[in-house]
């Protein structure tokens, strides 16, 4: 019944996301068992977690190819959860942007172990060829949502962005974000043909 696995709310939970207040609720039901057996399955399809948010908005970002607005989080296209969660959560949609940068730029989330190394010519990778989602949402972030070489701006959606390693993966180039540049399809094309 609910997308966190959860099958009830703590009055704690219920306090932290309802805009009433619990005590007020049991003053109208009774017994919170009660409370949650009348309207539980309601209350747990607005309950989203941090993190839940947070991947709402890498997607929108990654599917739109640049930093979406407000109105884009109210499109079906872009995302599933609607501005207005943003807002009771985070106050304004500037505020909930400001919480994912420090939530996408937490970690590059590409390395990997040791023992699972590429080994290529000779060459020996520390990380993953293809950059994990968050990290092109940081490649995005830092190049302001552009092509590094014409500048044009990458709002086609992600089939339209190269995310290009500068020296490149078959030279030892690893996928990190100082090895990392937006290109745009022509662009990158045209580099390629180099
Ligand atoms: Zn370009």
């Amino acid at each position: 019944m609910s997308r966190l696995g959860k099958t009830t709310l703590t009055i704690k939970e219920f306090d932290a996301y309802a805009k009433i207040n619990s005590s007020t609720v049991t003053r109208r039901f009774g017994k919170w068992n009660t409370v949650i057996k009348s309207v539980g399955g309601e209350l747990n399809n607005t309950f989203y977690s941090e993190e839940e948010l947070m991947e709402n908005i890498k997607n929108a970002w990654l599917k739109k190819g640049t930093q979406p607005t407000r109105r884009d989080m109210d499109s079906k296209e872009y995302s599933t959860i609607t501005s207005g969660t943003y807002l009771r959560h985070y106050k304004t949609w500037y505020g909930a942007l400001e919480e994912f940068v420090k939530y996408i730029s937490r970690d590059e989330n590409n390395v990997i172990k040791e023992d699972q190394s590429t080994k290529n010519n000779h060459i020996i990778h520390k990380t993953k060829r293809d950059p994990s989602d968050r990290l092109k949402v940081q490649v995005l972030m830092r190049d302001g949502n552009r092509c590094r070489i014409c500048g044009v701006e990458c709002s086609g959606g992600l089939h339209n962005i190269h995310f290009d390693h500068i020296v490149p993966w078959s030279k030892g180039g690893e996928t990190v974000l100082d090895n990392l540049q937006v290109l745009c399809s022509a662009c990158n094309e045209a580099k390629g043909n180099v």
